[in-house]
């Protein structure tokens, strides 16, 4: 078996989803499960829903209507013909959605989250899968909840690997082409959870693992994994071949073309990841694999922004050692804050921290009841694997820089 997985670029509109078409009769469709995210920025655009809702403001039926408008344009331009049963079944899943919002009486905000955005890929998949079907692609369309088990950690999922392991080989048969959505699955009340912003990726890892298959490609609209985000920096290098380890890194640190979780379960079966561009798909792209390291061997640059540098130290001079640093970890975790750099002195103590969930008035109230508080919102904090010096001190000059570690292959900056 083979995973594709197909991001929210690829499926951003009828052009694309044709193009999605021809990618699939250049490499074939045998033995192959198609993971499919949520169309376009949908998921950002059903986040607003959520929010509004929650809110009991006024803005949730615009919101609701930018999303539901946005796929009916899709569909108008794939199926012509009114009459196709595509229609009807896109039209049940925002009764669905809608039924929900009306009825739901929760107020866990990961929850509502995961039951809400869900319909993202729900849609996206139904359209796909019709399309592709109409073009004489057949393929079977299943629900992901059905497979992937999960814990009740809504908006970061637990996957249970043994019982997610024997559903996927209950419900995928390998002889017909499956297509499923990527991001969801459902926990043992059969309420849906996600596996966390940009999951899909971790999808097809997840099918991959579960199919014993021989290769996993993500279609991007890069040529493959790059030494540095083309958003960023202008003169990229494209990377022919890295190691999972050093593509976990990487994943890790930030460089968001692959989901940081995608990584481990492919490493354990020592499964081929591929990234390759959905615009070129004969092009070799990016193959993550056991071999080399790193092939060209040049510095790759990762940034994260938005990232909060936060300073403890101690109220009476004492020492940051192992149990208040175990206690500022402990509220981290609750908070839910990503550490992503940590260094610390005597008696003062610093992390980098993403506020993903915007914990942090919450997280500094209760430090500052033990500690001397300070911190910086909005740095950004690079990361340069295999840096060189010279490079480093061009990249410098642009900045304010904050804080600075190095190890001796990677070298971070927390920057203004
Ligand atoms: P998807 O459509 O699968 O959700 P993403 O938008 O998540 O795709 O990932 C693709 C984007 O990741 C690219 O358009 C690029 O801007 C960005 N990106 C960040 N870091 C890198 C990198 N090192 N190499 C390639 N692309 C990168
Ligand atoms: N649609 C989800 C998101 O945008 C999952 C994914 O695209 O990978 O985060
Ligand atoms: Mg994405």
């Amino acid at each position: 078996m083979r995973v594709f997985k197909f991001g929210g670029a690829s499926v951003k509109d009828a052009q694309s989803i044709k193009n999605l078409k021809t990618v699939l009769d250049t490499t074939g469709f045998e033995n192959l499960v198609v993971v499919i995210s949520a169309m376009g920025k949908m998921t950002n655009a059903l986040e607003k829903v959520v929010s509004a809702y929650l809110q009991k403001a006024l803005q949730m039926d615009a919101a609701l209507a930018e999303v539901i408008d946005y796929h009916y344009n899709i569909l108008q331009e794939l199926f012509p013909e009114k009459s196709h049963a595509v229609y009807k079944e896109v039209h049940f899943l925002f009764e669905e959605l809608k039924h929900f919002l009306a009825h739901n009486k929760s107020t866990n905000h990961a929850y509502v989250y995961d039951q809400v955005v869900c319909y993202g890929e729900l849609v996206s998949t139904k359209i796909v899968s019709s399309f592709l079907n109409n073009q004489q692609i057949k393929n079977t369309w299943i629900d992901s909840r059905e497979c992937i088990k999960t814990d009740n950690n809504y908006r970061d999922a637990g996957v249970d690997w043994e019982l997610t392991q024997s559903k996927i080989k209950e419900k995928v048969n390998p002889k017909i082409l499956t297509l499923t959505q990527g991001f969801l699955g459902s926990n043992d009340n059969n309420f849906t959870t996600t596996l966390g912003r940009e999951g899909s990726d971790y999808t097809a890892a997840i099918f991959a693992y579960c199919l014993g298959a021989e290769s996993v490609t993500i279609w991007k609209d890069v040529p493959g994994v790059l030494n540095a985000d083309p958003r960023t920096f202008n003169k990229t290098i494209l990377l022919e071949q890295i190691s999972y380890r050093e593509a976990i890194e990487m994943a890790f640190y930030g460089a968001s073309v692959i989901h940081p979780k995608t990584l481990q379960p492919l490493q354990r079966k020592e499964i081929p990841l591929f990234v390759k561009s959905f615009l070129n798909p004969s092009q070799t792209g990016t193959s993550v694999a056991k071999g080399k390291d790193l092939i060209p061997a040049v510095s790759c640059y990762i940034i994260k922004k938005e990232q909060v540098l936060i300073s403890l130290s101690s109220l009476d001079f004492s020492f940051m050692v192992e149990d208040n640093i175990g206690e500022v970890f402990k509220l981290l975790h609750k908070y839910k804050m990503k550490v992503n750099l940590i260094q610390n002195s005597a008696i003062s103590f610093t992390v980098v921290v993403d506020n993903k969930y915007n914990k942090l008035d919450e997280l500094l109230t209760r430090l500052r009841s033990n500690f001397k508080v300070r911190y910086n919102e909005n740095v950004a904090l690079y990361t340069i694997r295999h840096f060189k010096e010279k490079e480093v001190d061009k990249l410098e000059k642009g900045y304010e820089v904050l804080l600075k570690q190095q190890s001796r292959d990677t070298m971070q900056l927390v920057v203004r």
